[in-house]
């Protein structure tokens, strides 16, 4: 073993050989994978080994898309076949509820590249005869589906990388990391040390006990997953001779299960409620090629299902029950990328398909590590996305929720109960006594709507408008009309302070830095000239400044921010950075009479000259010690009031007093996004993501080239000269009771013009083709149709997508917001556009000014 290495890949599962794979690929040969005992020796060996394309996260879905179109390419490369069978695959719904899903996985896929397909029970059953269609209403046909040998695959990519020069070593655990000064990291293992740039943690069922030596705890839990293998079926075996095909994948949401053809028998797995942690706290190490106690009465209820549904498989014998563990994080995604607070140290676990995403995940994280960037969107499965409130109980409660729920429905209004509450403000309690709904936002209590008095206070889900349109109807007028107060703790809050802030500052945004007591709007952008934050910022004072921002992206930004610290230069050692989090909490009041509130509750001049429009001031509100910006989302008159918890109540409390006179009303979380709608304003991870350009996402006004030489600015600058090739754009929709939700594809008729391109940007196109290297154009029920099929239908063509939408309450008119090609956008002459809502097309309107106070007046008052 050498002593050496520029990376060192912890783990020989599917995943770390993935990445091992494509770091050699990437041209890092100087790199080993270090496994404890053989490879596959986690999860990977039992893995049933199928592969899907389709995930809830549309950029997750295109990375699985990339893994399965990567087999053919490891198979030719290491001579190692993976046994694949792309049988294609249905999703089968027996529900209205579950067949409005499908419909909206189905759209989505239309500017994604997948060529899926709606069918009918009938359809479905002739590709899987083993079923009882009349179980169902229907189904959803994905032609890349299918499933392979999970040990061939991870041998194939461990060959791969061997040829390209990477180092694989056996039978050796990693015992121990530690960090020198400079950042090389010691990889203490049974047979030595080696010491190395670049540590990547793919432990897989140990991954927390990596993480544990560097002093991390990764929020990931391993379940208990089993599946089961009849004995041979002659109706399989018929099935094959009589069609020349194999069966088809099929997943049942009703009975939580998906099963598939396995030699001449059938393989069926499940994903039942009564779901078990295995090693809940700490994976033994002497654990290895070893299964668990099979335990039928745990998944009894699914199978009663299950061989109702398809009671071809209930006659046939049952040769053996798997039991195995793999890991889950909180929302069963994986947890990718560099840790924040460490240098060189990476993550890729928690990856609960390892054969749909194990590819995908090793390119985005190679990436990552040789050239800084993903070049993907991969905030879905970023290891920042989760704070320090995912602790190890939180994550247990919330991987058995997930785990349990893998095949229900989320419904957009639905919140979900697992370890709830976690982190409170002070007015938790006063906010339930006000018959608020709360949601959790990012771990934070946060107040949703407010349940009209006497009523329950909950929500009741569904795709389409429900119990909550009525009572946040109200708190938009009431808000717009007169004054309303809303809680907005759940905000990202940083200091950052010291000589060289503002410097540092300016060298991270696009905007300038705003005059000590004024505010400025400002994106962020990676060296691709990529949206990745934004921004509001106040100088508080010299070399002080308070920035707020998007919650969820707390520990993104500070991994972004510490990475680009200056570390040499006057005063480079001395900005510092503070992300609060709870420590500071806050209040939003907005409407035409906030100001006349605000003024009954201080002692300064808060009148339109003393205090204007994006002005910043430390002043007692209510007699508590508070920062105030005069600017809020709403896009009204109005203002954001910062404090430390404990002056929280009473500042609200002085706030409700004093309203009284003025018809102050409680608005939640969600007639804020309602009246942010109408104003156009975007939100950080619908609208501004690291997929689009800062002129794509129409934030023009707050990109200054020519300010300083600030990071991507000569990549927004091409962009700028160039043109952008997509725009954000709003809509009214003429939806009936249902709104956007996100993702929904946008239709225009655009007749004979090229507006070009519609794939949503990810970094590369969707794969179609089947085991013979063939292209896959549609299902079997549409073979040889285009492969544009679906976006096309006559002069109308699929040309964007939503990113966010709702009912805009205040001018009572549906909302969305989404990309179209930049040349369409600017065209007036193109004025027919739909918007696929739950399936049916509705008329829609590109609507250029914000049709709520469209010149900013009432703002600037
Ligand atoms: C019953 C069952 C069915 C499944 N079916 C499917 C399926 O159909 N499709 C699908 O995509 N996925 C399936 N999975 C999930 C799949 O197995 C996992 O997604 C995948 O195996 C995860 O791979 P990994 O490389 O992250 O982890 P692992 O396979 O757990 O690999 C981690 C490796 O790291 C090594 N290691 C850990 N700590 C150290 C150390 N300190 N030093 C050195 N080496 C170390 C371990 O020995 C191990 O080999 C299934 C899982 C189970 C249990």
């Amino acid at each position: 073993m050498k002593s050496h290495a520029k990376a060192v890949v912890i783990g020989g599962g599917v995943v770390g050989c993935s990445v091992l794979y494509h770091l050699a690929k990437a041209g890092w040969t100087d790199i080993m994978l270090i496994e404890r005992s053989e490879l596959t020796s986690g999860s990977s060996w039992h893995a049933a080994g199928g592969f899907h394309t389709l995930n809830g996260d549309p950029n997750v879905a295109k990375l699985q898309a990339y893994t399965v179109q990567l087999y053919r390419e490891i198979e030719e490369l290491s001579g190692q076949s993976c046994s694949l069978h792309l049988t294609g695959g249905v999703m089968m719904a027996d529900t209205p509820e579950r067949m409005d899903f499908l419909r909206l996985a189905h759209a989505k896929g239309r500017y994604l590249g997948m060529d899926t397909e709606l069918i009918t029970p009938s359809e479905a059953k002739a590709m899987f005869p083993l079923m009882d269609e009349t179980n169902f209403v229907g189904a959803m046909w994905d032609p890349v589906e299918g499933h392979l040998d999970p040990s061939g695959t991870t041998h194939a990519y461990a060959k791969a990388a061997r040829k390209l020069g990477a180092e694989i070593v056996l039978r050796n655990r990693v015992v121990e990391l530690t960090q020198e000064v400079d950042g090389t990291w010691n990889v203490v293992t049974e047979q030595g040390t080696v010491k190395a740039e670049h540590v990547v943690n793919c432990g897989g069922l140990w991954a927390r006990e990596i993480g544990r030596m560097v002093g991390v705890e990764l929020p990931l839990l391993a379940m208990e997953h089993m599946y089961l293998l009849t004995e041979p079926m002659p109706e399989v075996e018929e099935f094959n001779k009589s069609t020349g095909r194999e069966m088809i994948g099929v997943m049942d949401f009703k009975g939580e299960i998906y099963t598939r053809q396995e030699r001449n028998g059938i393989l069926l797995g499940t994903y039942e409620k009564a779901c078990k942690p295995w090693s809940p706290v700490n994976t033994p190490w002497d654990f290895g090629h070893e299964l668990l106690q099979p335990d039928i009465d745990r998944i009894a209820p699914s199978l009663e299902i299950g061989f109702k549904h398809f009671p071809g498989i209930e006659k046939a014998g049952i040769k053996q029950i798997i039991n195995g563990p793999f890991t889950f994080a909180l929302d069963g995604n994986p947890l990718v990328g560099p840790v924040q607070g460490l240098t060189n140290f990476w993550c890729a676990c928690a990856v609960m398909a390892g054969f749909s995403q194990g590819g995908g995940v090793g390119l985005a994280l190679s990436n990552w590590m040789v050239h800084g960037d993903p070049g993907f969107d991969v905030w879905g499965m970023d290891v920042a996305r989760f704070g320090e409130w995912a602790t190890l109980r939180y994550t247990n409660a919330k991987v058995r929720e997930n785990y349990s729920r893998r095949f229900s429905i989320r419904f957009p209004n639905e919140e979900l109960p697992a370890a709830r509450p976690a982190q409170t403000s002070p007015l938790y309690d006063t906010m339930l006594a006000n018959n608020a709904v709360m949601g959790d936002s990012w771990g934070l209590e946060t107040p949703l709507w407010f349940a009209p008095k006497g009523t329950e206070p909950k929500d009741i889900v569904s795709f389409h408008r429900s119990n909550d349109f009525g009572p946040i109807g109200e708190e938009v007028r009431a808000t717009r009309e007169k004054v309303g107060v809303t809680e907005i703790a759940n905000f990202a809050k940083y200091e950052v302070s010291g000589l060289g802030s503002e410097d540092f500052l300016n060298r991270l945004m696009t905007n300038r830095m705003p005059k000590t007591g004024r505010i400025v709007l400002t994106p962020m952008l990676n060296e691709f000239g990529r949206l990745i934050g934004d921004f509001t910022i106040a100088k508080a004072g010299e070399e002080r400044f308070m920035i707020w921002s998007s919650s969820a992206a707390q520990k993104y930004h500070m991994r972004w921010f510490e990475k680009h610290l200056p570390k040499d230069g006057p005063g480079a050692s001395q900005v510092r950075i503070h992300r609060f989090d709870q420590t500071l909490v806050g209040l939003s009041i907005a409407g035409p009479k906030s100001r006349d509130l605000l003024q009954k509750l201080v002692d300064v001049d808060v009148s339109t000259k003393a205090f204007r429009f994006m002005d910043f001031r430390e002043m007692a509100v209510g007699g508590a010690p508070c920062m105030v910006n005069r600017i809020t989302y709403t896009g009204d008159l109005g203002y954001e009031i910062w404090m430390a918890p404990a002056y929280q109540r009473l500042v609200y409390k002085a706030i409700k007093d004093a309203g009284e006179e003025f018809g102050l009303v409680d608005f939640g979380m969600r007639a804020l996004l309602s009246m942010r709608l109408e104003k156009n304003f975007p939100t950080w991870f619908r609208e501004l993501r690291p997929i689009y350009g800062p002129f794509e996402g129409a934030m023009d006004r707050f990109v200054k080239l020519e300010k300083n030489d600030f990071i991507g600015r000569d990549a927004a600058a091409r962009e700028q000269a160039e043109g952008p090739k997509l725009r954000r754009v709003s809509f009214i929709i003429d939806a009936a009771d249902a709104d956007v939700m996100g993702d929904e594809p946008i239709w225009a008729k655009v007749g004979g013009k090229d507006y070009g391109t519609v794939e949503k940007p990810h970094g590369y196109g969707a794969p179609r083709f089947d085991t013979d290297g063939k292209e896959v154009r549609g299902s079997m029920a549409a073979e040889g149709a285009s492969a544009v099929r679906g976006i096309i239908d006559g002069d109308w063509r699929v040309v964007g997508w939503v990113t966010s939408g709702g009912y805009a309450h205040y001018i009572k008119k549906s909302m969305a917001q989404g990309y179209v090609p930049a040349a369409l956008a600017a065209d007036e002459s193109a004025g027919l556009f739909e918007i696929e809502i739950l399936g049916s097309r509705r008329s829609a309107r590109i609507n250029v000014e914000p049709p709520f106070d469209p010149s900013g007046e009432k703002m600037r008052a």
